[in-house]
């Protein structure tokens, strides 16, 4: 297979196309699509590799792998993907190949390692520009990781303000989603803080978008799970990088109380900088690289009597300019909150070790992680406690891992990007992060199935975030007003459908 895939692309490639880049990395000139031979590889460890991911439940295997020398060797592939006789008809980017449910497969099609292009970058990957007048900004190649992003802009004094809670994770994969953590209710996700970004298109254009220039690209992009466009370039706003960060846990036992104190918190305008939440569950120690191990004995008597007890965490940063006033402008937030007296916890911590606090070692290949993830209207988040929370998880026998909730605003959104979030302008996001063996995420995979139809039946419309539908109706379902919009992009900017196989939108029934 091999050989024949050599010989395909030796021979069916001369073409020329013309694309002009201006960029710190690569100079400003037109080229000639290259040919990618040497760059493909269809030997059985590649392919093995490229057939896997986190989630470690789908396993579907490519033809053959692509390690782009240059950006120029991504839109040859697709290019080439696009003729009659292409014996590749599926392309699928992968970051990380941090997706749960095979999202950055392509079976019988070509992945794209995106993390290969950091080699041709010569250590240019985040370039850091801009001025003092018209704000500062950093030029990423889409397979950066943002932990490079924090380290190279943290450097010059700089920071993006949207993050993910986990950074080895790519700077593409995360704004074909959305890119969210606790700064979302307040700087909106990462898909909000985008000036411009550089494309290859599904029909093998290079188009450099933003909100003026090829706005239907660009907000199709963001959000748009790889349907429209491999970016290879992400221009991201940059604020003065804080030094250190107040990082609080306060503990509730009431849901609505614990709520409440979240959505308070995230209305104070120039409030807390982070906000998040999480369920103790009495299934093991709280999280020992938070609490102090003198605390966690009460912690844990505490969950166990409770059976569930939420946990709000919040950050506020400060520098040297802050540090004599922050103390005090923590406490006036904290002032009035209705957290469990003696139960609110306290560090002090360096801004780069908060933002990089979430450290994953690698991939165990024993695990599987039938994750679900979900944004929930505000006004039905207590009938989810007491359905989901409160029924649903504590019948289950099953160890649920971390799970998220905490809230966010649907105005720090813009409904013209590809993703989707519910119809309201306060939302919970809920993230189930479980961890199975490899052989049993089938009873996660139940749990997340009842949960899915308890919702359903009960009127609470959900939205999926990373989404994973098995038909065509369910990704109609899931886009709603907006499908339509949706189908059109695609017909426009990846016509052949060769993008993203992996996420099953439109090679489904
Ligand atoms: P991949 O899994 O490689 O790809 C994901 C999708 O994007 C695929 O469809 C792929 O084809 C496409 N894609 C990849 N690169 C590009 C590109 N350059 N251009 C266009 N399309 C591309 N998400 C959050 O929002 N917040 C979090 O805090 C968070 N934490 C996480 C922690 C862990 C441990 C894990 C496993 C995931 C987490 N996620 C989080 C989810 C994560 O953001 C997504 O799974 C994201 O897609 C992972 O990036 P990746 O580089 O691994 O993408």
């Amino acid at each position: 297979f091999q050989t024949l895939t050599y010989l395909f692309f030796f021979f069916s490639y001369i073409m020329t196309c013309s694309i002009s880049e201006s960029r710190p990395w690569t100079g400003n000139y037109k080229f000639q699509l290259p040919i990618i031979s040497n760059q493909l590889r269809s030997d059985p460890q590649t392919i093995q590799s490229a057939a896997t991911d986190y989630g470690n439940i789908v396993h579907q295997k490519p033809s053959a792998v692509l390690f782009p020398s240059s950006v120029q060797d991504i839109a040859a592939l697709i290019s080439n993907s696009n003729k009659q006789d292409s014996i590749y008809r599926a392309v699928a980017a992968k970051g990380r190949a941090h997706s749960v449910r095979g999202q950055a497969m392509a079976q019988q099609g070509v992945v794209v390692d995106m993390m290969e292009l950091k080699k041709s970058r010569n250590g240019q990957g985040v370039v850091v520009s801009g001025n003092a007048n018209s704000g500062f900004y950093a030029d990423v190649g889409g397979e950066q990781l943002w932990l490079d992003v924090l380290s190279e802009t943290n450097k010059r004094g700089f920071s993006p303000v949207s993050w993910t809670d986990y950074l080895n994770i790519t700077v593409g994969g995360t704004l074909s989603n959305a890119g969210i953590s606790g700064q979302t209710h307040r700087f909106g996700p990462q898909i909000s803080n985008v000036f411009e970004m550089d494309v290859i298109t599904g029909k093998g254009e290079f188009v450099t978008c933003s909100a003026k220039n090829n706005p239907e690209l660009f907000y199709a992009v963001l959000g748009g799970l790889g349907q429209f466009g491999i970016i290879t370039r992400a221009r991201i706003p940059l604020q003065p990088a804080p030094n250190r960060a107040k990082w609080v846990r306060l503990l509730y036992s009431d849901f609505a109380a614990f709520t409440k104190d979240q959505e308070q918190l995230i209305s104070i305008n120039g409030g807390v900088n982070y906000l998040e939440g999480s369920l103790l569950l009495d299934q093991g120690p709280p999280d020992p690289t938070f609490f102090s191990p003198s605390d966690i004995p009460r912690i844990s008597a505490l969950v166990k009597q409770n059976r569930i007890i939420y946990s709000i965490e919040l950050a506020m940063y400060y520098d040297d300019r802050t540090k004599a006033t922050v103390q005090e402008e923590l406490q006036a937030l904290l002032k009035g909150l209705s957290f469990i007296p003696g139960f609110n916890f306290e560090k002090d911590v360096s801004y780069v070790e908060f933002i990089g606090r979430v450290q994953i070692g690698d991939q165990n290949l024993n695990e599987a992680h039938p994750w679900l993830n979900l944004f929930i209207p505000k006004s039905r988040v207590l009938d989810f406690d007491a359905g989901v929370f409160k029924e649903i998880v504590l019948k289950s026998n099953l160890t649920q891992g971390l799970v998220l909730l905490y809230p966010m605003n649907k105005s720090k959104w813009d409904d013209r990007m590809s993703a989707m979030t519910p119809d309201e302008e306060i939302f919970y996001t809920v993230g189930f992060l479980h961890t199975s063996g490899v052989g049993d995420w089938q009873a996660f995979d139940d749990l997340n199935k009842e949960i899915l139809e308890f919702c359903d039946g009960a009127g609470i419309k959900v939205k999926q975030y990373l989404p994973n539908h098995a038909t065509k109706q369910e990704w109609i379902d899931h886009f709603g007003p907006k499908w339509g919009v949706f189908q059109e992009r695609k017909t426009s900017f990846d016509p052949r459908m060769i993008l993203s196989p992996g996420q099953r939108i439109f090679n489904n029934n």
